[in-house]
């Protein structure tokens, strides 16, 4: 079959004309940085500001006061295996996950390590790093491989009564190793202590059971594969029964029992809405509800065979054109150990992605040290998108070598 057959014969073809594209044609390869425009989000941008924001003013409020809720239960029920009420949209991922690690190490506060992976996302650890020293609290750093998934194993030597809990990605920023939430789950389970999951760069690309995983606690970015937009907000997961026995640690007048009671002392809510803290970014927040609607519609398991048959050809055009040069590849080979981008390593990655860039109009990106991620985000590439950018980055590899 050939790359134009395979685009012909996809089911996720026609998703693509959702989508707004650049006019000097980039063969974008970052959808996992930032997700393209979509014509829904577009358009539910345009309409808050122009028919809600213009036009009813302060009263848009009875509307736009739902929207994180709103827009959570559609991310939560359609992508995410969490039933309603576990999932609001707020803040940034790193804001989120500051509230959720001291309100889940609120659980036990006699307690005093925490987990964190040496192959984390850096706003993870820091997070950790500073709640760990305001706090006297041990952190225990767990070392997965660098071109690898985390596995139990790599936690089990770290687990005993003093751990309150860790904080694991999903899908590995770096690597795209693809994280079983449920083992790792389990494992922290056995010592009483709670899993946070960083959803970041599985939501919208790798379907996830938060629910049946037992997950605890989970954050995530919408900007990515979600195409929510530069800054629109994420999305923050409690699981019911844990949501009465945290303590959320910014009292912010948005968890407030009765908001508009405006009294002396604060009393939480006690749903999933106790983890809000203020005023929510109501422009974005409506570019994600129209941008979402794209991705819940196209459905998650379409989208992960997609990303999955994407993956697979970069690794196998990898194979093809690449072996016999010093690229190699940084990712794990294993479908069901990939989440959905391809990162590769080099001595000179960074000069790759540059040139890549300015000479064949491909947008790759540079990881820190000597890599670059290639990720054929499945609801606007195809599979001609991955051909070309692979030749191009044979065409590069091999200039820069020779
Ligand atoms: C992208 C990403 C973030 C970004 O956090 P922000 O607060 O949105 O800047 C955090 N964690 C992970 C794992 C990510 O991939």
């Amino acid at each position: 079959m050939t790359f134009e057959d395979r685009d012909v014969s996809d089911e996720l073809a026609k998703f693509r004309e959702r989508f707004l594209f650049d006019s000097s044609g980039i063969n974008y390869m970052d959808g996992n940085s930032l997700g393209r425009l979509t014509r829904a989000g577009r358009e539910a941008l345009y309409n808050a500001v122009e028919k809600e924001w213009q036009d009813t003013l302060i009263h848009g409020w009875d509307s736009w006061m739902h929207l994180g809720r709103e827009v959570g239960s559609t991310i939560g029920t359609a992508l995410l295996g969490a039933a309603e009420g576990q999932l609001v949209v707020s803040d940034s991922t790193s804001v989120n996950l500051y509230k959720l690690i001291l309100a889940g190490l609120s659980l036990h506060p006699e307690r005093d390590v925490v987990l964190v992976d040496e192959q984390e996302f850096p706003t993870d650890r820091y997070l950790i790093q500073g709640i760990a020293a305001r706090n006297g609290l041990e952190v225990r750093i767990v070392r997965s491989g660098i071109n690898d998934a985390l596995s139990v194993d790599d936690i089990s030597p770290h687990l005993d009564g003093r751990v309150a809990l860790g904080v694991f990605s999903h899908v590995n920023y770096r690597s795209g190793g693809l994280v079983d939430l449920k083992a790792i789950g389990d494992a922290l389970h056995g010592v009483e202590a709670l899993l946070i999951a960083d959803l970041s760069h599985s939501v919208g690309a790798v379907p996830v059971a938060l629910d049946d995983d037992d997950v605890d606690l989970a954050v995530g970015c919408t900007y990515k594969y979600l195409n929510g937009g530069p800054g629109s907000p994420a999305f923050l997961y409690v699981r019911s029964p844990l949501q009465r026995r945290i303590d959320q640690p910014m009292w912010g007048w948005f968890s407030q029992h009765d908001q508009f009671e405006m009294g002396p002392s604060y009393r939480a809510k006690d749903s999933i809405e106790k983890f809000l803290v203020g005023t929510p970014p109501v422009l974005q927040l409506a570019a994600l509800k129209g941008a979402t609607s794209v991705v819940v519609e196209a459905g998650i398991e379409a989208i992960r065979r997609k990303s999955v048959a994407l993956t697979a050809l970069t690794i196998e055009l990898f194979d093809e054109k690449l072996s016999a040069t010093q690229l190699k590849l940084a990712s794990p080979r294993e479908a069901d150990l990939r989440g959905g981008h391809v990162t590769f390593a080099h001595p000179q990655a960074l000069e790759i992605a540059r040139r890549l860039f300015v000479e064949e109009r491909v947008l790759v990106d540079y990881r820190t040290p000597n890599r670059f991620r290639f990720a054929p985000s499945p609801l606007y590439t195809r599979f001609c998108d991955v051909e070309a950018g692979m030749e191009a980055v044979a065409r590069v590899t091999r200039t820069i070598e020779s």
